[in-house]
């Protein structure tokens, strides 16, 4: 199969060469007795990144768990769909939807059993939604790639989560108060040099986000601050 971002061959939706980029966000490891009459203590985890939901759980292809199997996941976080509670064996489950769009479309379910986080989980998944767009957008770019607009899908929660509140838009920054009228060409200089400033520490920062997620290398780095040093 192709990386579902970089589009390179992969064994998995994400190729390694994007793995390299990710940031966990959320992990929980748990131990669960598995199966309906022989019991099987089984470990699972769960992992949620900028690029991926991964881990070990149950997964199947019906959303009743039918023939699950418990086994090692990795799925491209834009991939998530829903996140639900389910009865799972008879117990209350967790159960996160998967839907692969275009030409490998598929549906996939992964159980949860005996997590006790789901809150923390769907709002970890909400968040990192968003945070995969982007990074999914600067490796794209990074590597060429036409630019299409990766297309952030909410994830549907069932009413059995606490959904953060998504934080509030900005309020429209009011309208600077008008500058006194400088006393003298020094102050209007010194203003110039104070923006100056701010431009090049801001542009900096942009840089050093791109070095350490990997988009730029040191030397890269390193060459494109002595441009800006140059420049100001
Ligand atoms: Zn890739």
């Amino acid at each position: 199969m192709k990386c579902l971002i970089c589009g390179s061959e992969s064994a998995n939706e994400v190729c390694n060469k994007c793995i390299r980029l990710e940031k966990i966000l959320y992990q929980k490891e748990w131990n669960f007795k598995e199966g309906m009459l022989i019991k099987k203590t089984e470990a699972f985890r769960i992992a949620i990144s900028n690029l991926r939901i991964s881990g070990r759980a149950a997964i199947c292809d019906n959303p009743k768990g039918l023939n699950a199997r418990i086994d090692n996941i990795s799925y491209y976080l834009l991939n998530v769909k829903e996140c639900s509670q389910v009865t799972y064996q008879g117990k209350k489950t967790l159960m996160v939807s998967l839907e692969g769009t275009g030409e490998n479309h598929y549906n996939r379910y992964i159980f949860l059993p005996g997590f006790e986080e789901g809150d923390q989980l769907v709002n970890a998944i909400f968040d990192a939604k968003t945070k995969a767009a982007s990074l999914t957008e600067r490796i794209r770019q990074n590597n060429g790639i036409a630019s299409r607009p990766v297309e952030v899908t909410p994830t549907v929660a069932s009413s059995d989560f606490h959904v953060n509140q998504p934080a509030p838009a900005p309020a429209p920054a009011a309208a600077p108060a008008p500058a006194p009228a400088p006393t003298s060409t020094d102050t209007v200089a010194l203003a110039g040099i104070a923006e100056d400033i701010s431009e090049f520490e801001t542009k900096i920062k942009k840089l050093k986000v791109l070095r350490d997620n990997g988009i730029l290398s040191d030397e890269e780095y390193e060459a494109e601050k002595k441009k800006l040093v140059s420049i100001f």
